[in-house]
């Protein structure tokens, strides 16, 4: 028995350790086409305001995109830094990974072959870890959660955890990282295109997939350097499987060499298929399916459609002005955690007074802090729990 379950282990290892890569990408994306009729209609928007944005002038009037990001870390009890539960010294080497991906920072960036250089693109986006939670209280950006279940099947994924868990869209990119198990086992992750429901946007990695060229996860194989992350935020940004996913498919990118399907491990270039010519397919791109150490450059097609994302009328502009990454102060947050940040409301705390005012003989009874209504001088304090009036104010 015990020599059974040593083969199986080493058996389980091998797969593992040889399984291609699967992305769940496309079969998400399937499926929300067939359970939700909106969805084609709302995707057909955006790659319409994609190809205005990629093919007008507008398209070279890019800036430096910055989105908060916020890393949910599932597991069911685990120590911090045991199995799924992983360290935080993974997830920041691979938020570090993924911001140096995206603006061709990557070291092995200099690995291109010489004919595709010329198209190699600084994608101009990066990721911020969030410092304010939706409701203005302080974060890390990263949430260790323990949701009571070991492994995950997509399924319950986009019907529980997801719901349970999300951060507001239109301000966080929301990434998940977990252990796939039932269905989904042997998934690296999968991703939520743009123009899909508010309360699953995002991506799904797992957890062993957290890491960088530098600090690989000792549990993740050959993918064990974060590029999963990299390929779903691609996906999440807009963008389709370099093949088309179809027999030379189209990725809708014009600088991408058409080709045959999705190449595995660690091709030796070049790779001729579809009659791409002599530099072949362009397999060390993200959006191919090689190995974390033989993918390493977005293109300037590919780009594009990540900036018309962040246009005026993108599908994801909000992101752009998010405050998800400015860390709350204390007079902006008062004593029932409530986001006073902005200018107005005019935000009270506890400990704060209010006395007679003009019209009001005395002074408001009970608990009155919170965020509260004003105007123009003299203010106005709409009093959560006491009669509105005009008061004196003296904070604390
Ligand atoms: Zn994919």
């Amino acid at each position: 028995m015990k020599h059974l379950v040593l083969t199986t282990l080493i058996l389980l290892s091998c797969l593992s350790s040889f399984a291609q890569r699967s992305c769940g990408a496309m079969e998400n994306l399937q499926h929300q086409l067939a359970t939700n009729p909106d969805m084609a209609i709302r995707m057909e928007a955006i790659e319409n305001q994609t190809q205005h944005f990629v093919q007008s002038s507008s398209n070279h009037q890019r800036t430096l995109i910055t989105i908060p990001v916020v890393f949910h870390i599932i597991h069911n009890g685990d120590a911090l830094g045991t199995n799924e539960n992983i360290s935080d010294t993974y997830i920041m080497a691979q938020l570090d990974q993924l911001n140096k991906d995206c603006r061709k920072l990557n070291a092995d960036a200099s690995l291109i072959p010489a004919v595709f250089t010329g198209v190699a693109a600084d994608a101009e986006i990066e990721f911020c870890l969030a410092e304010r939670k939706p409701d203005g209280t302080a974060t890390t950006g990263i949430e260790h959660l323990n949701m009571g279940a070991a492994s995950w099947e997509d399924t319950q994924i986009e019907a529980t955890l997801k719901p349970q868990t999300i951060w507001d869209r239109n301000r966080y990119f929301n990434v998940w990282s977990v252990a796939f198990g039932g269905n989904s086992t042997g998934l690296l992750g999968y991703a939520q295109f743009p123009g899909g429901a508010a309360n699953t946007d995002g991506v799904v990695c797992l957890y062993s997939s957290f890491g960088s060229t530098t600090t690989p996860n000792p549990a993740g194989g050959q993918y064990a350097k974060g590029r999963t992350l990299t390929h779903e935020t691609g996906h999440w940004l807009n963008l389709y499987h370099i093949w088309g996913d179809a027999n030379c498919g189209n990725d809708q990118v014009n600088d991408t060499p058409t080709q045959q399907t999705s190449n595995f491990g660690c091709p030796t270039y070049p790779h001729i298929t579809c009659s791409n010519g002599a530099a072949g397919d362009m397999f060390m791109n993200y959006m191919d399916y090689v190995d974390d150490a033989c993918m390493y450059m977005f293109t300037g097609g590919q780009k594009a459609r990540i900036q018309a994302l962040f246009a005026s009328g993108g599908a994801r502009a909000s992101l752009a002005t998010s405050n998800g990454c400015t860390a709350p102060d204390a007079v902006s947050n008062n004593s029932a955690g409530e986001d006073c940040s902005d200018p107005l409301p005019f935000c009270t705390d506890s400990g704060d007074t209010f006395s007679a005012g003009i019209n009001q003989p005395s002074a408001p009874a009970g608990n009155n802090y919170g965020c509260l209504g004003s105007q123009p001088n003299p203010i106005w304090y709409y009093l959560r729990n006491s009669r509105p009036g005009q008061y004196q104010y003296t904070r604390k």
